[in-house]
C-alpha cells in the first residue's frame, strides 16, 4: 500500500474545503486501487472534509497537530480526542514550521505521538534536516535521531507513519530533489526503521512529474505533499501515478 496525503497548512476556508473534498468523494471506487490517500485540512475545515467524504471514506482524514494531554487549560490548543471527534485517524507531528516557528522539541513530538497512539490514531511523524546537514553529509544521522526521539519509550511503533521532509526542500523557498539528494536517507530510514514502522513517506517539492520517479526509490511507501495537492486536480494527478506504480512492480 502507498500512502500519498497532503496537508493544506494553513489554508482553505470551508467552502474549499467542501468543494476539494466532494470532487475526490466523487470519484470511483477503485481509482487509487493499492494507494491509501490522506487529506489534512486547517481544524476549522475538518468537519466539513469529514462531512463530504462520508462515512466510511476511503480517503483517509488527518489533523495537522494536536496535544499530548487529554484535556484542560492548554488555550488554541486540540486534544487528540477532539481532533478524533471531528474525523481525524491520522495526526501530523513534528513538522519542521511547528519545530521552527512553534517551539516544537523531539520532547513534545514525543508525548504527541504517545497520546496520538493511545487514543488509537496514527501519528504522522515529521523529520527532516536542514541544508548544512545535507551539505555536511550528515543527512541520516540527524533524522535518525529525530525519529528515535519521537518513538523513544514506545514498544510497538507498528501504526506509526515516518515522513522524512528535508527542510531544504519544502515550501516556497524548497528545491526540487533530484533522487540522490534523497536516496541515502531514505534508505537509512528504511533500514533502521521500515521494518517497525507502516510506512516512510518522503515529502518536499513532490508534484506530478516526479512522483513517479520518487516512488521508485527503494524504502519509499508514499508521498506527503504541500503545494502541488491544494487544488484537487493536482492531487488527484498524483495519486494517479502512485496507482499506477502500486500496480507495477515493487522494489
Ligand atoms: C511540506 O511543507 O510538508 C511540503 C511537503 O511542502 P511542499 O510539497 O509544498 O514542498
Amino acid at each position: 500500500m502507498l500512502w500519498v496525503g497532503t496537508s493544506w497548512k494553513m489554508n482553505g476556508l470551508i467552502a474549499f474545503a467542501r468543494d476539494y473534498a466532494s470532487r475526490l468523494a466523487s470519484q470511483p471506487a477503485d481509482r487509487w486501487n493499492g494507494v491509501q490517500p490522506f487529506v489534512i485540512p486547517s481544524s476549522t475545515a475538518m468537519a466539513a472534509v469529514h462531512d463530504e467524504l462520508g462515512d466510511g471514506s476511503a480517503v483517509m482524514l488527518g489533523a495537522q497537530n494536536a496535544h499530548w494531554e487529554e484535556s484542560g487549560a492548554w488555550t488554541g490548543e486540540l486534544s487528540v480526542p477532539q481532533v478524533a471527534d471531528a474525523g481525524a485517524r491520522i495526526v501530523e507531528l513534528g513538522h519542521s514550521e511547528r519545530r521552527e516557528y512553534f517551539g516544537e522539541t523531539d520532547r513534545t513530538v514525543n508525548l504527541k505521538v504517545k497520546a496520538v497512539m493511545r487514543h488509537g490514531l496514527r501519528p504522522l511523524v515529521c523529520v527532516g534536516e536542514p541544508e548544512a546537514s545535507l551539505q555536511a553529509g550528515t543527512s541520516s544521522d540527524y533524522i535518525s535521531r529525530q525519529v528515535e526521539a519521537a518513538l523513544d519509550g514506545i514498544p510497538d511503533t507498528t501504526a506509526v507513519l515516518l515522513a522524512y521532509e528535508p527542510i531544504w526542500a519544502i515550501g516556497e523557498a524548497g528545491r526540487e530533489p533530484g533522487p540522490d539528494d534523497i536516496a541515502g536517507a531514505l534508505s537509512t530510514l528504511a533500514t533502521r526503521f521500515g521494518s517497525s514502522v507502516e510506512a516512510i513517506l518522503y515529502g518536499g517539492s513532490v508534484n506530478a512529474g516526479n512522483a513517479t520517479e520518487i516512488l521508485a526509490l527503494p524504502g519509499v511507501d508514499g508521498l506527503f505533499v504541500g503545494r502541488s495537492a491544494w487544488n484537487v486536480e493536482g492531487y488527484m494527478e498524483i495519486l494517479d501515478a502512485a496507482a499506477r506504480c502500486a500496480a507495477g512492480p515493487r522494489m
